[in-house]
């Protein structure tokens, strides 16, 4: 073991993953409405509960008759709008007038599309017949007891229409996490104040907000006070809510400065901390910790380290509580342009602008001065993965990104 006065060894991105996955696990499963399961993952399997579709429809808007029957001219003898289901059996020489997604009346039936035939009041002349019967047969899409939702997917817009569709409003899903936002810092105001000189405007915490709204997660926020005794009061107090929370955010103060109290703010809350800095640039000082099912961290206050921060490990505790299996999330892609860098001994999180390119992906690197520096953020929509002692990389060069948003 090592003593506690040894400084530990910076963590590599890799390795503060591999450390969040196996401290945070999947949360409990509830069931909610459909309107509220959008991006959560489904926690059981669902099968059709009957042949999909149920009944054989009509693919067309047209006219059903015999599939045996090759009468050129019909007699209409029933209309059926979509929603109406009239059996019966048909003669030669009589048609059924039949809307897209009608039911079809009986068995061995074709439907001549409405475009190949003319109406003259109940006689139907088809002009041309070919092989195609546009039925959409009972169970042509599913079986009743397939499998259609495997567990563990995450319902997307697709996913919770299908559900719909077969009738299972209440899918048992991961519970969301709570989450605590502390924020801190002496010198932040809120966006809306005009900061005096030495005073900055608090971008974390709208940050953190919408970070978390990605995965309709609602932080409760807490301006911490400048002292830790009292944040941890104010933790504390909060640890008398039920449920409680599951994952802890403090921003700032992470580092070794004077007023950084996080680190041992968490110890004293009994979290161990199994991170304390990053091989990475930004987000060098970072903390991450557990207690029990809690998890916490110490994002470095620079904002662009907070976004990196999130989207590399933050995402990572959210993906374990709904029970995503495990991954880094990084994939390869080609730089859209050269890229130029002074060669920095640390690995670099680099933010980029990814936009489809002709051959596959094109990562565009974006300026940034240092790690406050947000303007980039403007447009990011990647993290691209610069190893240690890179100088250039050609433009089309492969290296490896991760998507911070949908679009990318
Ligand atoms: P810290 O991690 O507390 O040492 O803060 C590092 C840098 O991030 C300092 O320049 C802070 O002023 C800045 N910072 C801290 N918190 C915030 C915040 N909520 N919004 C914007 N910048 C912040
Ligand atoms: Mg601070």
């Amino acid at each position: 073991m090592t003593p506690a006065s040894t400084p530990p060894a910076p963590t590599s991105v890799d390795e503060v993953i591999a450390l969040v996955r196996a401290h945070a696990g999947p949360l409990a499963a509830e069931r909610v409405a459909l309107d509220e399961a959008l991006g959560r993952v489904l926690r059981e399997t669902v099968t059709a509960p009957e042949d999909q579709p149920p009944f054989d429809r009509s693919a067309m808007d047209g006219f059903a008759v015999r599939l045996d029957d090759d009468s050129t001219v019909f007699r209409i003898v029933e209309r059926i709008r979509a929603g109406e289901w009239r059996p019966r059996e048909l003669e030669w020489g009589q048609a059924v007038q039949i809307a897209t997604g009608g039911a079809l009346p009986g068995d061995g039936l074709q439907v001549v599309i409405k475009e190949e035939t003319s109406v003259e009041g109940d006689r139907l002349t088809v002009h041309r017949r070919g092989p195609e019967r546009c039925i959409r047969f009972r169970g042509e899409d599913a079986r009743a007891g397939w499998t259609l939702v495997a567990a563990g997917t995450r319902l997307l817009p697709g996913t919770l229409g299908l559900l719909a569709g077969i009738g299972h409003p209440q899918p048992l899903v991961s519970r969301r996490p709570r989450v605590l936002h502390l924020v801190t810092g002496n010198e932040i105001v809120p966006p809306e104040r005009t900061p005096e000189t030495g005073q900055i405007r608090d971008s974390n915490s709208t940050l953190v907000r919408a970070f978390l709204a990605q995965w309709g997660i609602a932080p409760e926020q807490l301006r911490a006070p400048e002292e830790r005794a009292a944040a941890r009061a104010e933790i504390r107090n909060s640890e008398s809510d039920q449920p409680p929370w599951n994952l802890l955010l403090i921003s700032g103060g992470a580092s070794v400065g004077p007023h950084d109290f996080t680190a041992s703010l968490l110890e004293e809350l009994g979290f161990v901390l199994h991170v304390r800095r990053t091989t990475t640039r930004p987000g060098k000082p970072m903390l991450f910790g557990s207690r029990a099912e809690a998890l916490a961290f110490g994002l470095p206050g620079n904002p662009l380290a907070h976004f990196v921060c999130l989207n590399l490990y933050v995402r990572q505790a959210i993906d374990a509580f709904s029970g995503l299996a495990p991954r880094s999330g990084f994939v390869p892609g080609r730089l859209a342009v050269e890229f130029l860098d002074a060669p920095n001994p640390r690995e670099t999180l680099w933010p980029a602008r990814l936009a489809p390119g002709v051959d596959g992906t094109g990562l565009t690197p974006l300026p940034w001065r240092s790690s406050g520096d947000l303007t980039a953020l403007a447009t990011a929509n990647a993290l691209v993965r610069i190893p240690p002692h890179t100088g250039g990389l050609a433009a089309g060069a492969v290296v490896e990104y991760l998507a911070t948003s949908p679009d990318a």
